[in-house]
């Protein structure tokens, strides 16, 4: 008889939008190959995965098994930890593994590539810079943290200014001297060059690596390649470098982690800050979240216990806390949007040659154009939503879609000629500004203005250099810049978010105000910060008024838990879309139908409904909530359930996805 020579097999995790791994023969295979790239045949052409196993057995029979095209033996295998994060992730989040390692390589990696060589030139050590030394607060943060060890989840909650950054980097030059590495994740902003400098000028002779979506292919494949060798010290990025391959990873520090772009909205939806708790839990090492203003999911953890809380309670650098006033409109008429005490404000302001900041978070001039004499409004032909009008270049623009058209002349709907903008945008602003304050150098920073990071920075040189005495933002101002000559910020326009369809908007507007309110006063200057409204008793005004994060956020738990939202419960949302609203609403239907023999009673399913944006670029979108009190019931439900939904034959037109743990209705 003739003996059979063992065949060995390898399990590969292919980019491809099925739930499953792959078999192929590789007789030279040996389990050192784990983690390593491979070409394999698939279909009529090749692809690049992962091997995630190599095994003496297949579930399919052998002889239909094509033999693997080449294992790349060129870059060192992918580590068990990281493997498991994906594995982790594809789980959690119900997306297959594959697409989660696509996604998590670096797209020249992924493509079964290697960036070029670069020559580094050796540099000579450098002297550390001295340093300040530390407050009792940030001294007992620092030894808290540098003597956890183990997994230990730690809230850093300290104003802008408290000295938050400076703890984190006391916390890595402690591990830094330990030999280990450190991962700093940052919300997705063109903040990010600043932190860079600031944290490469502390460790000169360390290597930090930049992982964020400015960083060209060839130096995120080189960077995520130091990484994976141990060559890194330190990774700081945005939220796609919590899949950093970190073979000595000891701590990893996620700054305002309240923020929102740390939660992907398409693709793998996956948030940023909990998978580094994933991963902090999985390494059994401490993690840092650090924010002025806390989510309110990590705020509760660290209420329960489950997280432990260190406050820094005061600005680091001597500075009073702004002042913060309301101003109640509902008793004067307002001469462009604008109150009589906020144009006081800034008369003064101008008379003493220092900045102030108009805080509007609305680009454009106008949210719609209307007709007056037959009730004509821009629409966005492509979404339920209409188009902004913009009068800086006299177009019309979604700013969902991005469709524009030229401003009509006449109403399309009578001819009328006489066509007038509703609403305000910042650009609508600035030109009242500028006419109310002829003398005035005025600044708008919206994403048209500061459209490239080119144009950004430009923006924040002429801010710094004095070359302008009144600023209108958006968002994009509110956050870490620092302004020394800003004494006053006023805040208009913010009342709609208090009642948004969102149950999260409250907490949004709450941490916009306390960033925007700190751009003001930061130095020797006293801030001031007035906030117009009509809805002067809001609790959350008031806790702006106090600076008191914790009143409004245990008002904001109580209404939560009340209703049963998170972090009270835990949710998942399946969205369609489809050319008919009516495709996506049965194709929901039927899966709410399909899901009810397989929830248990601790599972709630609600009812299919139109999403709030129901119509984007032609697209009607619905939406099902499913929700649970119980984490892993949930988990084991949302597995069943995506296994049957995988197997509906749906009409060809029609898209859907599940989001776990939405952050967005
Ligand atoms: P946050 O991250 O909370 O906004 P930072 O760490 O950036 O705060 O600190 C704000 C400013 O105060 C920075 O300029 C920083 O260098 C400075 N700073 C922080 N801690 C101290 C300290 N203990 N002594 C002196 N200056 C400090
Ligand atoms: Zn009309
Ligand atoms: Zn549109």
């Amino acid at each position: 008889m003739e003996v059979r020579k063992p065949m060995t097999f390898v399990r590969v995790a292919l980019d491809v939008p099925l739930p499953r791994l792959f078999d192929y023969r590789a007789d030279d295979a040996t389990a050192a190959d784990i983690g390593l790239r491979v070409q394999v045949p698939f279909g009529t052409g090749t692809k690049c995965g992962v091997i995630v196993d190599v095994t003496a057995s297949s579930d399919q029979p052998a002889e239909k098994l094509k033999p693997v095209a080449a294992i790349l033996r060129d870059m060192p295998p992918l580590p068990p930890d990281w493997l498991a994060l994906c594995e982790f992730c594809s789980r959690y989040y119900q997306h297959p593994l594959g697409q989660v390692m696509a996604f998590a390589l670096p797209p020249l990696l992924r493509k079964g590539k290697l960036p070029r060589e670069k020559k580094i030139n050796p540099r000579a050590a450098v002297d550390t810079p001295a340093l300040p030394a530390l407050l009792p607060e940030q001294q007992a943060a620092v030894e808290a943290i540098t003597s956890a060890q183990s997994f230990t989840a730690f809230l850093l909650h300290g104003v802008t200014g408290s000295g938050k950054t400076e703890v984190y980097l006391r916390a890595i030059d402690a591990l830094l001297a330990q030999g280990k590495q450190g991962l700093m994740l940052v919300p997705e902003i063109a903040l990010t060059p600043q932190l860079e400098q600031r944290v490469s000028n502390r460790f000169p002779n360390a290597h930090v690596v930049a992982a964020h979506s400015g960083v060209a292919d060839a130096a995120r494949a080189r960077g995520f390649l130091d990484t994976l060798a141990g060559r890194a010290d330190i990774v700081l990025g945005t939220r796609l470098s919590v899949f950093m391959p970190l073979p000595r990873l000891g701590l990893i520090v996620v700054d305002e982690e309240h923020d929102a772009s740390f939660k992907q909205q398409e693709g793998l939806r996956y948030s940023a800050r909990d998978v580094a708790v994933f991963r902090a839990k999985q390494l059994g090492i401490p993690i840092v979240l650090g924010s002025a203003t806390p989510s309110l999911e990590t705020f509760h953890h660290a209420q329960a216990g489950r997280y432990r809380l260190l406050e820094l309670p005061r600005r680091a650098v001597a500075a009073a806390p702004p002042t913060v006033r309301i101003i109640d409109t509902r008793k004067e008429k307002l001469q462009d949007g604008l109150s009589a005490a906020l144009i006081a404000a800034l008369s003064e302001r101008l008379a003493r040659r220092e900045q102030s900041l108009v805080f509007l978070n609305r680009r454009g001039y106008a949210p719609v154009l209307v007709c007056p004499a037959c009730g004509w409004v821009s629409r966005c032909r492509r979404c339920a939503a209409n188009m902004v009008l913009h009068l800086a270049d006299r177009r019309l623009r979604c700013h969902h879609c991005g469709l524009e058209a030229a401003i009509p002349r006449a109403c399309p709907g009578c001819g009328n000629q006489d066509l007038h903008p509703f609403g305000r945008g910042t650009q609508r602003l600035e030109a009242a500004l500028a006419e109310r304050f002829p003398a005035a150098r005025i600044l708008r920073i919206d994403r048209d203005s500061a459209s490239t990071p080119a144009k950004w920075q430009a923006l924040l040189a002429a801010i710094h250099a004095g070359e302008a005495d009144m600023l209108i933002g958006t968002q994009m101002l509110a956050k870490g810049h620092d302004f020394p000559r800003l004494t006053l910020v006023g805040v208009v326009g913010a009342d709609e978010a208090l009642f948004a369809a969102d149950f999260r908007s409250p907490e949004r507007l709450f941490a916009q105000l306390m960033q925007v309110g700190g751009r003001s006063g930061r130095h020797n200057l006293p801030g001031e910060v007035l906030i117009q409204t009509e809805y002067p008793a809001q609790p959350l005004y008031r806790a702006v008024v106090e600076h008191d994060y914790a009143a409004f956020a245990r008002n904001q738990l109580n209404d939560r838990q009340a209703a049963g939202f998170p972090p009270f419960s835990y949710q998942a949302m399946l969205r369609a879309e489809a050319p008919e609203m009516a495709q996506a609403i049965d194709f929901l239907h039927a899966a709410r139908a399909a899901a009810e023999p397989l929830a248990a009673a601790v599972i709630a399913l609600y009812d299919p409904v139109p999403m709030r944006l129901a119509r984007l670029k032609n697209l009607e979108r619905g939406q099902l909530l499913v929700e649970s009190q119980n984490r892993p019931a949930l988990q084991a439900f949302l597995a069943a359930w995506m296994a049957l939904l995988r197997e509906f034959k749906t009409p060809r037109e029609l898209r859907w996805h599940l989001d776990v743990d939405p952050a967005e209705y």
